[in-house]
């Protein structure tokens, strides 16, 4: 009998394979005996060494990784050795509370440090249970237990292994999955975590299957076979095992199609659909640039490169950075996100520090509130860049905006720039908080143009943190009431004759890029390398069938149907 338990997608493919289960190191029991006061100098002593060894560990690890792979594992060696932590642990050591106890505690109070900083210091907290555990493992394996030490050996016995398997957890470390052979382990599935923790970060790095948030995939014990299909977020027992190689076998074709796609992407029918690159910083400008995939740029995250600056760059320093970014597109165009400052993206110089909430707070244009020259000085920093460069066409957009109002003003400061600057400059906004969707044809009577951040607009729609592991299956993209308001503005321009784009991660998602299309989305921007699997879904349905799709979805009454609607619509096989 065949059972199916489901979660959210987060890299696609299909994957036929046992499951095995990998469990975390258990944590040591609350009551304790006393550490006798002479042993404690040298147990604190061998708690640091041990930090060391297992920082040691990491390092050596993150420099044979690559990529975000190897940042995460950079940062997460730095928080095995941070002296703070460690001198916390000591402490406790030193009243008396033996080693595990004493690791707990001191991770208990950094948790709660980071939770009260929010943001991307939220994300740090899986990192620091994983660095708890790995200390934990090697207490206990210094002390003679077993069966630590062979936790501690597990992941080499993991990495060694020969045949295919889809590992399950309930929440893997960047440690865990760094070391992973995409050979050998053909899917990823945990119970917790979302699209953006460090599990999905690094198995699209490795392009390994992930499903996250597969909250009853403890129903399903190692040893047994399960089709996974990564598309659908479903993961399944007793499928007949020449069904399940069939199903590998068409994702494999999938995968093919993908490798020979080439641009211009259109649908069957020659319907084109433009799809652009997401970029945020110059390294990732002249990726975008060199690739064959994209000519032009959707979204430029302009916030991301100024994370580190302790105060504002002066006007020219921005355009000089401006300038060069419209040297790569020459002939081409580039969509700049003026500064998303706030929330999970705190500029040093920009964000007010310690709000209570501060998703909901002074983020994106509402920053002009206290710091009104910011704004100003970065588009006039955008628009002398673009009167130096004026074979790239620029447009400007700002993020949050939630009333008319906002759009109105927002697009008067930049058509006052291009008259001054005699530069042209298109103004458009970000549609992301759900007032502006709403109100979208009030604010469709100002704009050249607007781009649905999708990411965020989900997040608002559903109320739900989009960072939190917990909430994952809110934050799923087929959400079917995001995708009612992602309806309403793609309507809307089609109606003022405005030009509409996606640009969150959304649009990366090959079956939801066609809906969007048959919705009416004339434009799709997203990381460059997801642009082939787009293009080549594209490719092989007709522009009525992604309108039928887009129908069916917002008739939807959850993700998974939304999902089931669309593959049926889409004639995509199941
Ligand atoms: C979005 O919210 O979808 C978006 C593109 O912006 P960001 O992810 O940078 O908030
Ligand atoms: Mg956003």
């Amino acid at each position: 009998m065949s059972h199916t338990v489901y979660g959210t997608p987060v890299v696609h493919g299909v994957s036929y394979a046992p499951i095995v289960w990998t469990s975390r190191h258990p944590l040591p029991p609350t009551e304790f005996t006393e550490l006798p006061p002479k042993e404690r100098a040298a147990c604190a002593a061998h708690l640091e060494e041990i930090c060391r060894s297992v920082g040691d560990d990491l390092f050596a690890q993150s420099e044979q990784a690559y990529g975000d792979v190897s940042d995460v594992l950079m940062m997460t060696a730095s928080l095995a050795t941070d002296p703070s932590w460690i001198a916390e642990a000591q402490s406790w050591i030193y009243s008396g509370v033996p080693a595990p106890q004493a690791v707990v505690r001191a991770t208990e109070k950094f948790t709660e440090v980071f939770r009260a900083s929010g943001g991307l210091m939220l994300e740090r907290v899986a990192d620091l249970k994983d660095v708890r555990d790995l200390i934990l493992a090697h207490l206990a394996a210094s002390s003679g237990d077993e069966a630590s030490d062979a936790r501690v050996h597990a992941r080499k016995v993991q990495a060694a292994s020969e045949s295919p398997y889809i590992l399950c957890a309930r929440d893997l470390s960047p440690s865990d999955t760094a070391h992973l052979n995409p050979a050998h382990c053909v899917g990823i599935v945990t119970q917790l975590g979302g699209p953006t923790s460090h599990t999905s970060i690094i198995a699209r790095q490795l392009g390994i299957p992930c499903i996250v948030a597969a909250r009853r995939i403890n129903e399903i014990r190692t040893g047994e076979y399960v089709l996974m299909d990564a598309f659908v977020g479903s993961v399944t027992t007793g499928v007949p095992e020449n069904e399940a190689r069939e199903a590998v076998e068409r994702d494999r074709r999938r995968a093919e199609a993908t490798l020979r796609w080439a641009p211009p992407a259109h649908t069957s029918d020659d319907h084109p659909v433009r799809l652009l690159a997401n970029i945020h910083d110059l390294a990732s400008a002249k990726a975008a640039a060199r690739s064959p995939l994209a000519d032009s740029i959707g979204l430029f995250r302009s916030e991301i490169a100024f994370l580190n600056a302790q105060t504002e760059p002066s006007i020219e320093e921005q355009t000089e950075f401006y300038s060069s970014i419209f040297q790569e597109f020459q002939g081409y165009s580039v969509c700049v996100r003026t500064l998303d400052a706030g929330s999970d993206k705190p500029l040093a110089y920009a964000t007010i520090p310690g709000e209570e909430n501060p998703a909901l707070g002074v983020r994106g244009i509402r920053t002009s509130g206290p710091h009104p020259q910011i704004l100003q000085n970065q588009l006039e920093a955008i628009a002398f860049a673009a009167m130096r460069q004026r074979e790239t066409s620029v447009s400007v957009m700002a993020p949050m905006v939630s009333t008319a109002a906002e759009a109105k003003w927002f697009v008067s400061s930049v058509r006052q720039l291009s008259e001054r600057f005699e530069v042209e400059l298109h103004a458009g906004v970000m549609i992301e908080v759900p007032a502006a969707a709403l109100m979208i044809d009030s604010i469709m009577e100002h704009v050249d143009f607007v781009s649905i951040g999708s990411n965020d607009l989900t997040q608002y729609t559903m109320a739900s943190d989009r960072l939190s592991p917990d909430l994952a299956e809110y934050s799923d993209p087929w959400q079917p009431a995001p995708l009612r308001l992602i309806a309403q503005v793609a309507h809307a321009g089609l109606t003022h004759g405005v030009s509409v784009s996606v640009c969150g991660e959304a649009a990366a998602d090959p079956l939801l890029a066609c809906v969007f299309a048959g919705m009416g989305v004339p434009a799709l921007s997203m990381p460059r390398l997801a642009i082939p699997s787009v293009g080549a879904q594209l490719a092989q349905v007709s522009l009525a069938q992604c309108r039928l799709a887009a129908a069916s979805v917002v008739e939807a009454a959850d993700p998974g149907d939304a999902r089931y609607r669309a593959r049926t619509a889409l004639e995509v096989e199941f």
